[in-house]
């Protein structure tokens, strides 16, 4: 299935736009629909690169699925799994036009992270390679206390869960979850350090209503409005139509929501989390176009949901960062 084609045009209307640039953008395929954000950042278009200075980043969200049995078997294939440990060095032009050695990519291993249900965390902990990092799905907005079927943040440190993942679409539209207590959420998390992986992200008829940036905006605003130390944040952009559809957004699509966030940070909170922070991709990622997505300079890893119940999947997804390399 194809996916929803290209931003509606009043979200143009306030972006400076480039058709030369949209057209250098896809060598050799047609320029498309919709055309790139203006941006002083930009870099040189036959370099495929990585935006953000961190390490790739692939989470693996299980959502309510598994069995005592399953997740041993998903286990065991992760366990089994040989995961990119050293990818290549790569150079790009300096602003001179000399070339330098990136730094991010250097012997850099990728971020990964799997999010099990709450009630199978500890057997994941207790029998998951070391190399892979446990995520929560959700966490409680505060100190723990009275609030029945809530986990606190103060939980999730004492079981050695590092990360939570807020603000997943399914929380928002089917949970009822707005844009402040998930900010709140994020603040709370983040005071107690575990490490946040954000999701924003528009739904069908509000890309189809050209509201796509205007979405994404404001759910990045509330999490600026809360979150003072952007260090520990992972942005995932997860367009809702895009996420347990088989309809994944096209590299471009992808790539071009993910710019404009790092604009948005960069105007709205600072050009060193701008360029330092994850922006990651969610919404029918699998083992097959993973690759093309990664190549994009601004695509900094993903969020899976389906394909990391597979766990050679989910290792062909975390091995995509071999695709960010000097365009031939
Ligand atoms: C998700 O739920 O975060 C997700 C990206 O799901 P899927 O990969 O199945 O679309």
């Amino acid at each position: 299935m194809a996916a929803p084609s290209s931003l509606a045009s009043s979200n143009m209307s306030r972006l400076a736009v480039s058709r030369s640039r949209a057209a250098a953008f896809a060598p050799g395929t047609p320029a498309p629909q919709q055309l790139r954000l203006g941006c002083s950042r930009r870099r040189a278009q036959r370099i495929v690169a990585m935006a953000g200075s961190g390490k790739f980043f692939v989470g693996g969200n299980w959502k309510c699925n598994g069995t005592k049995d399953s997740v041993s078997k998903l286990v065991s294939e992760l366990n089994a799994a040989t995961l990119e440990s050293d990818v290549v060095t790569f150079v790009a032009p300096s602003t001179t036009g000399s070339l330098q050695t990136r730094r991010w990519l250097d012997h850099s291993l990728p971020d990964v992270v799997v999010a099990p249900p709450f009630i199978y965390i500890d057997q994941v902990k207790n029998s998951l390679t070391d190399r892979i990092e446990l995520s929560a799905q959700n966490v409680w907005v505060g100190k723990g206390g009275a609030y029945t079927g809530e986990i606190s943040a103060e939980q999730l440190v004492d079981i050695g869960c590092k990360w939570v993942i807020l603000g997943h679409s399914e929380r928002r539209n089917i949970i009822g979850e707005d844009d402040d207590f998930i900010g709140k959420k994020a603040a709370y998390a983040l005071s107690q350090n575990v490490k946040v992986i954000a999701c924003i992200g528009e739904l069908l008829e509000e890309r189809e209503a050209g509201k796509t940036f205007d979405v994404c905006f404001r759910q990045m605003k509330a999490y600026a409005d809360n979150i003072t130390n952007w260090t520990d944040v992972v942005i995932a952009y997860e367009p809702v139509w895009a996420i347990g559809t088989g309809k994944v957004a096209s590299p471009e699509q992808a790539q071009e929501v993910h710019a404009a966030i790092r604009d948005w940070l960069k105007t709205n909170v600072s050009p060193d989390v701008a360029s330092s922070i994850r922006i990651i991709y969610g919404g029918s990622v699998n083992a097959g176009n993973c690759a093309d997505l990664a190549k994009k300079e601004d695509i900094d890893g993903f969020l899976v949901g389906g394909a990391s119940l597979k766990g050679p999947d989910f290792a062909t997804i975390v091995n995509s960062v071999t695709s960010k390399k000097v365009a031939a």
